[in-house]
C-alpha cells in the first residue's frame, strides 16, 4: 500500500510538471476556474441519474454517491471498479420486509423480495440489481474526463474526492480504499455493512476476554484488536479526515442483532474517529425485548441513554429485516418454482 501512495504521489507530480496549460483551449483560457468546478460537479452528478434505475432509487435526484466495489488485482497494483449510488438517504425507511409480505403467492416476486432482503449490499440493493445489470450500467463515468489532458485530470481529481461521496458495503475494500488515498483527498464516506458473524462473535464474551485468534483460509487469525472491522475504523480514525460520514450497520446472522451484539465493545473503535457531530451517523438495528433498557442486566452492552450521549455520532435506529423469514419464503418460493419448472412427476391425467 504504501508503494502504491508512492507512486501515486510521483504521479501527481510529473503531472504536474509536464501538463500543457491548454492556452489554446477556450474551457482553459476563458472559463475561471470556478466555473471549470461547477462543470465538472455538474457532469459527476449528471452520471449519477438513470431514467430506467427504478422505483425504489433516487432518481431524478443529485446524490453524487458511487459505490467502489470489487478490488481486483493485478500483481501489486490494486484496481477497484466504481458504479453510481442510486440511494440518496441509506437511513430512510427500509421496505423491504413489507413488499416481501405483500409479495405473498406470487412466488416470483417473494424469491425477489427475498433475495434483496439477503443480499450483503442491503439497503443499496438497487445500487447492486444497477451495478449487476450491464445494460443499463455505463461503461465509464469518470474515464473520459480524466484522459482528456493531464491539466483536466489533475483538476477533475481534485473535483471528484472534494465532492463525491463513496460508499462501500464490506470492511476489507473500504479500509484497502482509504489506506491508497490519504488526507486530503476522501472527504465524504458511506458505509453499508453487514458484518460476519465471526467478527461480532470476536466482541462477545467470554471471547473478549481472552483474545482467542479466529482464523480464515486467507488470515493466520483474529481477534477483537485485530480484525477487517478494528482495522477500518483505525483507518478512518487515523488516516483520512473526513467532513461526513454515515455507517449503516447490521450482521450476517439469522438470530438478533441483541443476542449477538455487545455493542459498546462491538463499535468502541469509532470514538476514535474524528468527524463532526452533526455530521457523523451511526444506523443501527432497533432493540428488541432482550436488549431495550435490559442492557446492564443482562450483562450486554448496548449504547443506551448517557452512552448515547457521548457518542461523538447520532445514532439512528431502526427495525431489522426479519433474516429468517426471507430465507424461509425464499426456500418455499424456490421449492414451489422448481415445482412448476418440472411439471408434473408422473404421467399426469388418465
Ligand atoms: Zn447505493
Amino acid at each position: 500500500m504504501m508503494e502504491q501512495r508512492v507512486e501515486d504521489s510521483a504521479l501527481a507530480t510529473r503531472l504536474a510538471a509536464t501538463a500543457n496549460p491548454q492556452l489554446s483551449s477556450s474551457f482553459f483560457s476563458v472559463l475561471p476556474a470556478e466555473i471549470r468546478r461547477m462543470i465538472y460537479v455538474e457532469y459527476w452528478r449528471h452520471n449519477c441519474l438513470y431514467e430506467d434505475a427504478g422505483e425504489h432509487t433516487s432518481t431524478g435526484d443529485s446524490t453524487h454517491k458511487y459505490h467502489i466495489i470489487n478490488k481486483v488485482r493485478f500483481g501489486s497494483t490494486v484496481r477497484y471498479t466504481h458504479s453510481p449510488c442510486v440511494v440518496s438517504d441509506q437511513n430512510s425507511h427500509d421496505f423491504r420486509m413489507g413488499r416481501l409480505d405483500l409479495a405473498r403467492g406470487q412466488d416470483s416476486e417473494v424469491h425477489t423480495w427475498a433475495r434483496r432482503i439477503e443480499t450483503d449490499w442491503a439497503v443499496h440493493w438497487p445500487c447492486e440489481e444497477l451495478y449487476k445489470n450491464t445494460t443499463r450500467r455505463p461503461q465509464s463515468t469518470f474515464m473520459p474526463a480524466l484522459l482528456t489532458c493531464k491539466l483536466m485530470y489533475r483538476e477533475c481529481i481534485e473535483s471528484i474526492y472534494e465532492n463525491l461521496t463513496f460508499v462501500f458495503t464490506d470492511t476489507t475494500t473500504a479500509e484497502s480504499f482509504i489506506d491508497l488515498h490519504p488526507p486530503p483527498t476522501l472527504r465524504s464516506l458511506e458505509l453499508c455493512i453487514r458484518l460476519p458473524v465471526f467478527l461480532t462473535e470476536l466482541y462477545c464474551p467470554p471471547s473478549f476476554q481472552h483474545h482467542p485468534r479466529v482464523s480464515s483460509p486467507d488470515h493466520p487469525g483474529f481477534d477483537a484488536h485485530d480484525n477487517p472491522w478494528a482495522t477500518l475504523c483505525n483507518a478512518l480514525a487515523h488516516r483520512i479526515t473526513l467532513r461526513r460520514l454515515n455507517i449503516w450497520l447490521d450482521i450476517q446472522n439469522l438470530r438478533a442483532w441483541d443476542e449477538r451484539v455487545w455493542e459498546r465493545r462491538l463499535l468502541k473503535p469509532l470514538a476514535a474517529v474524528s468527524v463532526p457531530r452533526e455530521c457523523f451517523t451511526l444506523a443501527l438495528p432497533e432493540l428488541g425485548p432482550l436488549g431495550k433498557g435490559r442492557g446492564e442486566k443482562n450483562g450486554r452492552t448496548y449504547l443506551e441513554g448517557e452512552y448515547l450521549d457521548r457518542a461523538p455520532f447520532e445514532v439512528k435506529r431502526a427495525p431489522r429485516p426479519n433474516y429468517t423469514e426471507a430465507y424461509l419464503a425464499r426456500m418455499l418460493a424456490n421449492t414451489t418454482l422448481l415445482t412448476i419448472d418440472a411439471g408434473p412427476a408422473h404421467g399426469g391425467a388418465t
